[in-house]
């Protein structure tokens, strides 16, 4: 049964003239991929800011590249979750524009949304830093660390973006357009901390979007800029809003 909450998520979806979602480590949580919080993830092992950080790749890419190693097999043995199947299916019915998600995994893609922009980047591929060859990370043999270029040897980095590092111009730029235009924002699974990326939902209510949180627990948006947070597993959630709305369509109820 969904709640109140959901029956007005959907209603919002359904009035709204165009919609984007936020979205973070919080939707990939239930395929398998731990976010920076979760209990008995990998970042209980390797602190992000030490591992996550530029400074850290460039002077002992060794170690930071063990961290690497791990994400990338959770990564290539992730499927989507019902979340991202559910964002695919809204976006397909017409009522999701874009997703800007902070994640790295390609979990939206792999479910069949078109229109992401991948704010820090994505873990599906990797450059060298001398010549900028560009190479699939399902090519890659992780058994000596850190990983060479095929052509130069040097070092190998994942497209992400770390800590410490630029926003590539093209993702702000769309990201920041995305959010002035919007009327209605999903903020999915974000902790909401990481700056320039928490700024967007505050960029898109401040031109007077509705802001939707869905998220375990409160977040430092949820009292500052929320309309309301819907709380629980974002897996759980998405669907029973998809369900809610096609059920608004079908009868033609007034929303
Ligand atoms: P975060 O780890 O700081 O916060 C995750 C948020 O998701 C928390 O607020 C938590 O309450 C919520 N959450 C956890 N499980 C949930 C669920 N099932 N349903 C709904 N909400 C849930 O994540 P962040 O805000 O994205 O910031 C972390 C940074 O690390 C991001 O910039 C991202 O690039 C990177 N990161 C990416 C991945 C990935 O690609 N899957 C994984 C870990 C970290
Ligand atoms: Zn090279």
């Amino acid at each position: 049964m969904e709640s109140p909450l959901t029956r007005r998520a959907a209603k919002d979806l359904l009035k709204s003239k165009k919609t984007i979602a936020f979205t973070g480590a919080g939707i990939s949580v239930e395929s398998g991929i731990p976010d920076f919080r979760s209990a008995g993830g990998l970042w209980e092992r390797f602190d992000p800011e030490e591992y996550a950080h530029i400074e850290a790749f460039y002077s002992n890419p060794e170690k930071v590249w063990v961290m690497l190693k791990e994400m990338f097999s959770l990564i290539l043995k992730a499927k989507p979750n019902p979340a991202h199947i559910g964002l695919a299916e809204l976006e397909r019915m017409g009522l999701l524009c874009c997703i800007i998600t902070q994640n790295v995994d390609g979990l939206h893609q792999a479910a069949g949304s078109q229109n992401v922009i991948e704010y820090h980047g994505s873990h599906r591929t990797l450059s060298c830093l001398k010549c900028s060859k560009s190479m699939a990370g399902t090519h890659l043999t992780l058994n000596d660390l850190p990983p060479r270029c095929p052509s130069c040897s040097s070092l190998l980095k994942p497209d992400v973006v770390f800590f410490g590092e630029a926003i590539p111009w093209k993702a702000q730029t769309l990201s920041i357009m995305e959010a002035k235009s919007c009327d209605l924002i999903l903020v999915i699974g974000t902790s909401a901390v990481v700056y320039p990326a928490a700024s967007i939902p505050f960029i898109a209510k401040q031109k007077g979007a509705t802001v939707i949180e869905i998220n375990m627990e409160p977040t430092p948006l949820t009292h500052q800029i929320s309309d309301y947070l819907i709380q629980g597993p974002a897996g759980k959630i998405l669907p029973e809003i998809v369900q809610e709305v096609k059920r608004l369509r079908e009868s033609r109820e007034d929303y």
